[in-house]
């Protein structure tokens, strides 16, 4: 029993002096509120849940999209609006994920995947097969950007 009453004892003198000492009260390094005294952590037990960086969704078109029966179908008929479609739907992006990898606005490729609207110029369409990473291989050379400049990297 002795124990015990000593370790109630060094809590509550702890705890009596951290209050008393405003100042000497540590609180979370994140969000400013007061620490646990308990916590030997610089955050408190929320804060630490928090990845420190929280991290940014990239869109990102998956390689495999490229092995896709569809998708080099659609590419070597010359399908943009079904190109685009597959190539979002097996990568699991959005529209606006799409606007945000190839430049064109989000509009316009709904119109484009609908048929609405057609892709026929020559630099919009290098411009969207360079935006989605397609393989040379498959686009062929003249599709791709010019080479960049030497050192340009
Ligand atoms: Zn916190």
């Amino acid at each position: 029993m002795t124990d015990g009453d000593e370790g109630i004892a060094v809590l509550k003198e702890g705890y009596v002096g951290a209050s008393a000492i405003t100042e000497g009260h540590r609180r979370c390094s994140r969000c400013g509120c007061r620490l646990s005294c308990y916590n030997s952590d610089s955050r408190c037990g929320g804060c630490q849940r928090v990845p420190a960086v929280l991290p940014t969704r990239q869109p990102r078109v998956l390689p495999e999209v490229w092995a896709n029966v569809g998708v080099q179908a659609a590419l070597a008929a010359r399908d943009f609006g079904r190109l685009c479609a597959l190539v979002r739907e097996t990568s699991g992006l959005r529209q606006d994920d799409m606007a945000t990898l190839t430049g064109l606005s989000q509009p316009f490729l709904s119109m484009l995947e609908t048929g609405a609207r057609r892709l026929t110029n020559i630099d919009k369409i290098i411009i969207l097969l360079d935006g989605l990473g397609a393989p040379v291989e498959l686009t062929g050379p003249m599709l791709r950007p010019l080479a960049t400049a030497p050192g340009d990297e």
